[in-house]
């Protein structure tokens, strides 16, 4: 497997030689990224993904301390302000925050704290504030009068911009304070509200204008306008959540709380969905409330930032070269995520479809653990040219399945090899074959077990015939064991014979028998749809068994009468038309009409469609999508019962989101509107 490079040292040495690489590559990686995003403003991969390559190197890291290096991007708070503004030292410095993915980190972060005092207090209580995604910004007042605005820069230093921050309406010039201290030092969170970042990427677009790549770096950007006047047009707005009075102790607030309140009454603008918490199960709990909420707000947030509220706690803990200790941010979970491919397999699927897997290192993806992701097909494996060992991002489109969106290729391992597509089935050894103009390639052995155990899993499924218990592990023994040859044959099963499967006693066999029998009285169109008839999924069975209430109607219908029903297309009717001719399946019928299941729909007055998928739901279609064209997209929708309309409202259910997609993403997000891609679409009406 190895080149002659790697395979020549013994393995001691191939080990600290392959992490030193990784080392060296995850280091350049996130320079490159860090660079791109702070200084140019022009991300060039997600938060998420960055923060997880982040973790891989701190980890890497903290394990062989002699690789650590002062450049490392782990040593370094943000990064050196762009050169056009003067670079100013900040009175005192900005940290960045330390960050929690999840509740047993946050937990950790709580242990951490307390171990570092003598003694733990008996009370304590956090404040946890929106984590708004923008720019960091510290102002200076000098007996109440704004003399200085900086960006946060590297923490210690940050560039000039006050002319800039004087256009921001919400900074007051003048502290709204009788005696106003000497100095007064307030950071806060300079940002832009989404539908102003929504018009200056549409007037952006207009004049052939790269576009930002979200608010964030919007409102970095404008800051680092040279021209002031553009940053009046921009609206930039800013909330306040640090404040520091020098020299003036009394005036000083003791707690967070308080600072936020008297920030307030200075007259700047404080976030108002903050919280104060006595317990990590009230931040978690304000952590979830908001993780919907936040989807309504006029503005991006990526967390919550819990502190401790005591400033006394705070000054005890006081700070790493890095953070407060008394802080941290938890983040909301990434769609998008970084993994390496440990191997790649082929899946036979009930239609004979062969579908290429990465099988990847375990990685948490909008909340779940994530360990395979599709890679669609043999042209989408040769584009992307993955290869076992490789870093790849992955991003769960929607929520079902996690797909490979791109290789890291500057991550690559020294010793990968391209992969190749199998040539011949893995279940049963016949030559795979890919008809012309298909992008899937085919088994087409019509006994292959792969197809054979497909059809049944599909059977059994919950929007088929929903016999519980007869999941991947029973069909395939059943199918080992010569007990099926079809669907039908599950009909004649035995407690017995059930019970001599491996792991399988006589309680759970006979649960499965009673299950296997009670989906005898499932509906019609579920059998129809069970039988795993190519374009007949849930939506389609159900309008053909309202046209055609028994099967021997649907046998016995010309084409043209299927393809007449209103929401059956020309393929879809082809599709079953010729099925239900091939001797096969007739028999098929027939075995299961004797078991006892009904082809018959029951008799119902109403034409309505309110047990369609998409009964009642809107949904507004935004971007290219991958395959489909906009109205056959339409038509797939309004086939489910919903409907398609051309702009976003609170109204809108769904978006269905293609690439490039423009003004009406950042709206939805706005407005909370769910998004869908096509691969779910076409999921979910099958
Ligand atoms: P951070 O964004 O994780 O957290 C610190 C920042 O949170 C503060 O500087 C402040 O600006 C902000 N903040 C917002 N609301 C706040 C509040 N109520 N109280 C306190 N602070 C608040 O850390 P960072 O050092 O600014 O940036 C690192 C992050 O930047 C990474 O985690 C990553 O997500 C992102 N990043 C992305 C890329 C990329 O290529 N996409 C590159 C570099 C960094």
């Amino acid at each position: 497997m190895g080149n002659l490079t790697c395979s020549t040292f013994n393995a001691s040495i191939i080990m600290t030689k392959q992490i030193k690489q990784k080392v060296i590559q995850l280091r350049e990686q996130l320079q490159k990224a860090g660079y791109a995003y702070y200084v140019l403003d022009s991300p060039i991969m997600e938060d998420g993904v960055y923060d997880q390559l982040y973790r891989q190197l701190q980890d890497l890291e903290e394990e062989y301390p002699e690789l650590v290096t002062p450049d490392s991007p782990t040593q370094r708070v943000g990064d050196k302000p762009a050169s056009q503004f003067s670079s100013v030292k900040h009175n005192i410095p900005l940290y960045s925050l330390e960050n929690a993915f999840n509740s047993e980190e946050l937990a950790k972060w709580e242990t951490r704290w307390q171990k570092q005092l003598e003694e733990i207090p008996e009370k304590f209580a956090y404040v946890c504030e929106l984590k708004i995604d923008g720019s960091a910004i510290a102002l200076t007042y000098e007996n109440g009068i704004l003399v200085r605005g900086t960006t946060r820069g590297d923490g210690i230093s940050g560039e000039e911009i006050t002319q800039n921050i004087k256009t921001i309406r919400t900074i007051p010039l003048k502290l709204k304070l009788d005696n106003p201290p000497v100095r007064v030092e307030v950071r806060g969170e300079a940002f832009l509200p989404l539908d102003v970042f929504e018009k200056i990427n549409q007037e952006r677009n207009k004049l052939g204008e790269a576009l930002f790549a979200n608010p964030r770096n919007a409102a970095a950007g404008t800051l680092r306008q040279l021209d002031s006047k553009i940053v009046a047009q921009r609206k930039l707005n800013f909330f306040a959540y640090t404040l520091h009075i020098v020299g003036e102790e009394n005036q000083g607030a003791k707690s967070q709380w308080n600072s936020l309140e008297l920030l307030q009454e200075m007259g700047f603008l404080v976030n108002p969905n903050r919280k104060l918490c006595n317990s990590l199960a009230e931040v978690e709990a304000y952590f979830q409330k908001w993780d919907t909420g936040r989807k309504t707000l006029p503005y991006m947030t990526d967390g919550v930032v819990v502190k401790l509220n005591d400033y006394q706690l705070q000054q005890q803990l006081d700070f790493t070269n890095k953070f407060p200790r008394w802080a941290i941010a938890l983040k909301y979970p990434a769609e998008e995520s970084p993994t390496v491919v440990k191997g790649i397999i082929v899946n036979v699927g009930r239609t004979g479809a062969v579908t290429p897997m990465a099988i990847m290192q375990p990685v948490q993806l909008a909340g779940t653990t994530v360990q395979r992701a599709t890679l669609h097909n043999s042209d989408r494996v040769a584009e992307l040219d993955i290869r076992v060992g490789d870093t790849v991002i992955i991003r769960k489109a929607g929520e079902i399945i996690p797909e490979v969106v791109r290789v890291l290729s500057d991550l690559r391992p020294c010793d990968t090899i391209p992969y190749q597509m199998p040539t011949e089935c893995p279940e049963c050894s016949s030559t795979l074959v890919r008809p012309d103009k298909e992008a899937v390639t085919r088994c087409v052995n019509i006994s292959c077990p792969a197809i054979l155990r497909g059809s049944i899993i599909h059977w059994a499924s919950r929007n088929a015939l929903d016999i519980r218990g007869l999941g991947e592990r029973i069909a395939t023994l059943l199918i080992e064991n010569n007990l099926v040859n079809s669907v039908a044959d599950l009909y004649s099963l035995t407690v017995e014979q059930i019970a001599s499967l491996e792991r399988m006693g006589t309680r759970s066999a006979e649960k499965l028998i009673k299950a296997i029998a009670e989906s005898k009285n499932q509906s019609f169109d579920r059998i129809l749809y069970g039988l795993g008839i190519r374009y007949v999924g849930s939506t389609n069975a159900k309008i053909l068994t309202k046209s055609f209430s028994t099967i021997e109607a649907l046998t016995q219908a010309s084409f043209e009468s299927i393809e007449t029903v209103y929401g059956i297309g020309e393929e879809i009717a082809q599709s079953v038309f010729e099925w239900v001719r091939v001797e096969n399946n007739k028999a098929l019928i027939k075995a299961l009409q004797v078991a006892g299941l009904k082809f018959e729909a029951e008799k119902t007055n109403s034409q309505d469609n309110s047990d369609l998928i998409f009964a009642g739901k809107s949904f507004v279609i935004t971007g290219a999508l991958p395959t489909l064209k906009r109205d056959e997209a339409k038509k797939l929708i309004e086939r489910a019962g919903g409907k398609v309309t051309g702009s976003i409202s609170k109204k809108t259910n769904y978006l269905l989101l293609g690439e490039n997609a423009g003004s009406k993403l950042a709206k939805a997000k706005k407005l909370g509107v769910k998004q869908m891609s096509e691969s779910e679409l076409l999921e979910m009406v099958k």
